[in-house]
C-alpha cells in the first residue's frame, strides 16, 4: 500500500483484448490521471528489433540497441521510436507476432520497468496498464484491478478493432493470435502475466465498456 495520501496510482492487468487500454484511457480522463499503456513500450523495441532483424538470443546487439534508442509517449498516446511516429505500426501484425517472445528477455524488461517507474515518480496520480503493474512495476498502488474476459470476447473485441483499422484477420486467426500472446505473457520466468492477491478481478464478459468503467471508478476514491 502506497503511504503518501497525495499519491494515486491504479494498476490494471490482464490478458490481451480484456479492454485495458479503452477502460484505462477513460478512467484517466474521468479522474484526472496520467495514462501509460506499457505495451506500447515494448511494442517499440519490438519493432526496433524488427526492423534491425536483431537476433533475441544476441543480448549484446540488444543491449547497444537499448542503449542507443529513444522510446517516448506523447500527448494523445502517440508512441514515437527514435522520434518518429510509430503509433499505427507497432499495431501490426508483425509487431503482435514477435512482441510476446521480446517480452521475455530480461534486459528488455529491466529497461523499461525502470523507464515506466520514473514516469511514475514524476507524477502523483497515475493509471498503469499492462501485464507486470501490479506485480512489478507499481506494487504499492493503491488501486489493482485485473481485467479478464472469455478468449471468444477477447478475439471479438480485438477484431472489431481491426477491422475499423483495415486490418484483415479473420476472427480464429486473432483469437489463435491473443491465445499464442497469453501463453507465452503467462509462463515466461520473468514476470509473468498473473493476478496478484490485492488486485480486484473484474470478468469483463458480457459487460458494456461503460459497466467496467463503473465497477472500477466505485472503487476508487480519489
Ligand atoms: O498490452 P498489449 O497487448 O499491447 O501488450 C503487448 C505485449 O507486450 C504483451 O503481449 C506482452 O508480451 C508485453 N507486455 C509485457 N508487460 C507489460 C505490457 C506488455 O510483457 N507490462
Amino acid at each position: 500500500m502506497e503511504t503518501n495520501n497525495k499519491r494515486l496510482r491504479v494498476a490494471i492487468d490482464g490478458p490481451a483484448g480484456a479492454g485495458k487500454s479503452t477502460v484505462a484511457r477513460e478512467i484517466s480522463k474521468r479522474l484526472g490521471l496520467k495514462y501509460l499503456d506499457t505495451g506500447a513500450m515494448y511494442r517499440a523495441i519490438t519493432l526496433k528489433i524488427f526492423r534491425e532483424n536483431l537476433d533475441l538470443a544476441d543480448l549484446e546487439s540488444l543491449s547497444e540497441m537499448l542503449d542507443s534508442t529513444a522510446v517516448q509517449i506523447g500527448t494523445d498516446d502517440k508512441v514515437f521510436l527514435d522520434g518518429e511516429d510509430v503509433t499505427e505500426e507497432i499495431r501490426m501484425s508483425h509487431v503482435n507476432e514477435l512482441v510476446s517472445p521480446v517480452s521475455c528477455i530480461s534486459l528488455v524488461r529491466k529497461r523499461l520497468v525502470t523507464m515506466q517507474q520514473k514516469i511514475a515518480d514524476e507524477t502523483d496520480r497515475i493509471i498503469m496498464e499492462g501485464r507486470d503493474i501490479g506485480s512489478r512495476v507499481m506494487p504499492d498502488a493503491r488501486y489493482k484491478f485485473y481485467l479478464d474476459a472469455s478468449l471468444e470476447e477477447r478475439a471479438k473485441r480485438r477484431n472489431r478493432e481491426q477491422l475499423k483499422k483495415n486490418m484483415t484477420l479473420s476472427l480464429n486467426g486473432v483469437a489463435a493470435e491473443i491465445k499464442r500472446r497469453d501463453e507465452i505473457d503467462s509462463n515466461r520466468s520473468d514476470s509473468p502475466l498473473t493476478r496478484v492477491a490485492d488486485a480486484v478481478m473484474i470478468d469483463t464478459t458480457g459487460m458494456s465498456f461503460e459497466e467496467v468503467v463503473d465497477q472500477i471508478i466505485k472503487r476508487i476514491d480519489n
